[in-house]
């Protein structure tokens, strides 16, 4: 059975924010700080801060510009008849640059709704590889001079293989991770990821589509680095019970490969708990709201919006924003003038 509805989608992207928003408040601590700021088992429900709702940061900031840059591009190539997709994604995370106060060195728009929403403005740790290349770029689809292979990459990628078709959906990941990330493995983990989406939504199991990202991504020099911290994720999951030390043993998430590893690792652990998973995914010394994000795309698309803690959704920071992001993704086009003005096609 095929994962192409609307609960799946919406899983897959407000899972994504959940994770985000669950890992967010230990992103910057190491494992012994997590478990004496909230017990021995480490972080296990959102932590508001004092605020009415669960902050989102970055990852999701940019899993939504790169789904709206998506969506204008599929406009652009229905009026036009061809579109160099991720030209139209460069131009929305350069809005994106906008929203966090950097300034983009040539002219962009900031039509579409997206950018309007004004909660998208805050800065939540962005990363630097992100902000730094986006201000150089001085054409649509500059690909980034930096030899960068932070994960800040990969971490965006979910809505390239909810919507790409099979044959371009690596290329087109990969190459909308290189307009940050310079450094080949930036842009392979990134592919994996999207092509590990797209598996899921196609109907493949975890394990399969793990399985095949591998084959995927074949024995090259470029992929060397992805696929062996894949395979390092695989023998862990199989290696009995879930630990954070051997979430340790895979790095801290804060490059690309890592952070994918750590992501899938946790879902393997927990095939048949969203919670349980991104649980595991966010408590360890590393990046935990990126390996948080990325493992709650993972298992929010396997077990669609349900599969989610409705109280996390409830609480999650612009759930309205994402459920409508993910609505839109799901319709992919439509032929009317409020469409157009939604995902202006350039
Ligand atoms: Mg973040």
């Amino acid at each position: 059975m095929n994962r192409r509805t609307l609960s799946h989608f919406t899983g897959c992207l407000l899972g994504g924010a959940v994770g985000d928003a669950l890992g967010w408040p230990v992103e910057f601590m190491g494992w012994e700080e997590i478990k004496s700021r909230y017990g021995g088992e480490g972080i296990r429900d959102l932590d508001l801060k004092g605020k009415p709702y669960a902050e989102i940061t970055d990852d999701t900031q940019m899993t939504l510009f790169t789904a709206e840059g998506l969506l204008r591009a599929k406009c652009r190539s229905v009026e036009k008849g061809i579109c160099y997709v991720p030209g139209v994604i460069h131009h929305a995370y350069l809005r994106w640059l906008k929203t966090q106060g950097g300034e983009p060195a040539f002219e962009i728009g900031t039509d579409g709704w997206l950018y309007g929403v004004e909660a998208l403005h805050a800065q939540r740790a962005p990363g630097n590889a992100c902000l730094s290349s986006l201000m150089r770029s001085r054409n649509f689809g500059d690909m980034a001079r930096n030899d960068s292979k932070g994960c800040g990459g990969v971490m965006r990628m979910a809505p390239v293989g909810l919507i790409m078709g099979l044959e371009s959906v690596f290329d087109t990941a990969s190459e909308a991770a290189g307009l940050t990330h310079g450094h080949p493995t930036g842009r392979i983990a990134a592919a994996a990821f999207a092509v590990l989406i797209n598996g899921l939504v196609a109907g493949q199991g975890l394990a399969e589509a793990v399985e095949s990202v591998m084959k995927t991504l074949g024995g090259g020099e470029d992929s060397r680095e992805t696929a062996a911290a894949l395979k390092n994720a695989v023998r862990l999951a199989k290696s009995g019970k879930p630990a954070v030390e051997k979430v340790h043993s895979l790095g801290g998430g804060w490059v690309a490969e890592e952070a994918l590893a750590i992501a899938v690792y946790a879902a393997l652990s927990y095939p048949d708990s969203y919670k349980d998973a991104v649980i595991l995914a966010v408590n360890h010394s590393g990046d935990s709201d990126s390996t948080g994000a990325i493992c709650g795309n993972i298992m929010g698309l396997m077990h669609g919006e349900e599969g989610i803690p409705p109280e996390w959704v409830r609480q999650v920071e612009l759930q309205d924003v994402i459920r409508a992001m993910a609505c839109d993704l799901y319709t992919g086009y439509e032929n009317t003038d409020e469409w157009r003005e939604k995902y202006p096609g350039w």
